[in-house]
């Protein structure tokens, strides 16, 4: 895409629209800004202005002179002003369609979607390609936005995307060379119509691929299963042989053994990342040695399942990230003891109950909080012991009160944070400072 040929208008100043719009910039455009919110809530207003043309505190028609608009992901595309835009044929894309449309052509991209493991697969998979020898930046998601980096000129390897279904309801030529999907569970129903749509805005992501690209599914997971259609991806599963297994000690991709006694990264949900990490990598010749060296190195990303500390023999971990309750599944699977588990925050529109046979066999009690706190008592109520209070730092003082020697208190909301925080990353963070306030005054 020759940006000097286009008018490209940006839809939010955003962490991604802002790469953007540096981008095309750097390439000799002249994009058009518009914000909905006032300047000065926006960081850095002061030189956005000086630097672009653009508009805050509402999106008016100029947005309606671009030939192309790149749109946040966190917009919805019923917007008045994207129904006129569509009324009128703008091409609406998203920053990763834009990025793929500049970057250079040498540089392969690797991209993952799914409702859970996401961070830690593309993290996983940037860290074995480095291991390896090979300059690759993750983005997308994660860390930096996917046009922050100089992916147009040459020299980088490859580039590690991690997707929502947001991003991807708005590609159209983008063609990762490889794909995957880790799982399809019920997240973000507040967004889409039902649950087939999600599962379809994730399919998106293996659209354009064709004979020479790898796509990727998980055979354990239904949703993935019932919308493949024709698609012909290589497998991971925790349960039944396939192109990669786990067969209950080591991992069997073909013929050969991969173990993964010495990895960092524990528990099933994490050997199904490990799989869809090590089938990415492998059109690439990495030897299993440097996977398995890779493996026994990485750093666990925090938020998810992070051991904070121990206090008294009560063991800390925040898996702030987990915001819905399929995370929450797999981390009441991921301990030793019976857990005191904190739980609630913003809802996403998810049915709680579906927790309640994995709080009757893994929780010793719940403590809630947060908006969602008494929908998840009505949820929960009769299958395990609750408590329900409101302020955050006196829940986490009530479990720990309760908490015995040997046992864990693990915050697992299952719910998003901006009832509370700006981030689940600030949700995390105020959680430890907490813990490590109780272990100063013990
Ligand atoms: P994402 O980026 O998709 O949100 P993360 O790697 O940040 O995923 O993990 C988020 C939460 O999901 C963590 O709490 C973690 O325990 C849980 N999780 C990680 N991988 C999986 C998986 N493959 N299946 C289900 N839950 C998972």
């Amino acid at each position: 895409m020759n940006v000097q040929e286009h008018k490209i208008g940006i839809l939010r100043i955003d962490r991604s629209g802002l790469a953007a719009a540096y981008k095309i910039k750097e390439l000799g455009g002249v994009p058009f800004l518009s914000e909905l919110k006032i300047a000065n809530m926006i960081e850095g207003s002061e030189n956005i202005i000086k630097e672009f043309d653009c508009e805050f505190g509402e999106h008016t028609e100029r947005l309606l002179e671009c030939d192309t608009i790149i749109v946040s992901p966190g917009i919805s595309l019923d917007i008045p002003i994207l129904r006129k835009a569509k009324e009128k044929n703008i091409h609406l894309i998203s920053e990763i369609e834009f990025g793929f449309l500049i970057k250079h052509p040498e540089s392969k991209i690797i991209a993952i979607t799914g409702s859970n493991g996401k961070s830690t697969t593309v993290s996983l998979i940037h860290y074995i390609l480095q291991t390896a020898g090979y300059n690759s930046v993750l983005a997308g998601n994660i860390g930096m936005a996917f046009c922050s980096y100089p992916i147009e000129k040459p020299g980088i390897d490859f580039i590690v995307l991690e997707l929502s279904s947001f991003q991807l309801e708005l590609i159209d030529k983008f063609k990762p060379d490889v794909a995957a999907i880790l799982n399809i569970t019920p997240d973000h129903l507040n967004r889409y119509n039902n649950f087939d749509d999600y599962a379809l805005a994730k399919f998106n992501i293996f659209r354009n691929q064709d004979k020479s690209d790898l796509a990727i599914l998980n055979l354990d997971d239904t949703m993935s299963l019932k919308h493949r259609n024709k698609l012909d991806p290589k497998y991971f599963s925790l349960n039944s042989k396939t192109d990669i297994y786990f067969d209950g000690k080591q991992i069997k991709f073909g013929s050969e053994l991969l173990n993964i006694d010495n990895s960092t990264i524990k528990g099933p949900h994490n050997i199904a990342n490990i799989m869809a990490s090590i089938l990415a990598v492998s059109p690439f010749g990495i030897s299993n040695k440097t996977i398995e060296k890779s493996l026994s190195t990485f750093a666990s990303l925090p938020h998810r399942l992070e051991f904070v500390a121990e206090i008294n023999g009560v063991k800390f971990v925040n898996d702030s990230k987990a915001t819905n309750t399929e995370s929450v599944k797999y981390a009441l699977q991921s301990f030793d003891k019976p857990i005191r588990i904190i739980m609630g925050g913003g809802g996403k529109g998810e049915d709680y109950t579906v927790l309640n046979p994995y709080l009757k066999k893994y929780a010793r009690k719940v403590y809630l909080t947060g908006e969602t706190r008494l929908e998840m008592k009505k949820a929960f109520n009769g299958s395990v012991e609750l408590a329900v209070i409101e302020n955050f730092e006196e829940t986490i003082r009530i479990a720990f009160k309760e908490a015995s020697a040997g046992e864990y208190v693990v915050l697992s909301p299952a719910c998003t944070s901006y009832d509370m925080f700006n981030n689940f990353e600030e949700r995390g963070n105020r959680f430890k400072e907490i813990v490590l306030k109780l272990k100063n005054e013990s």
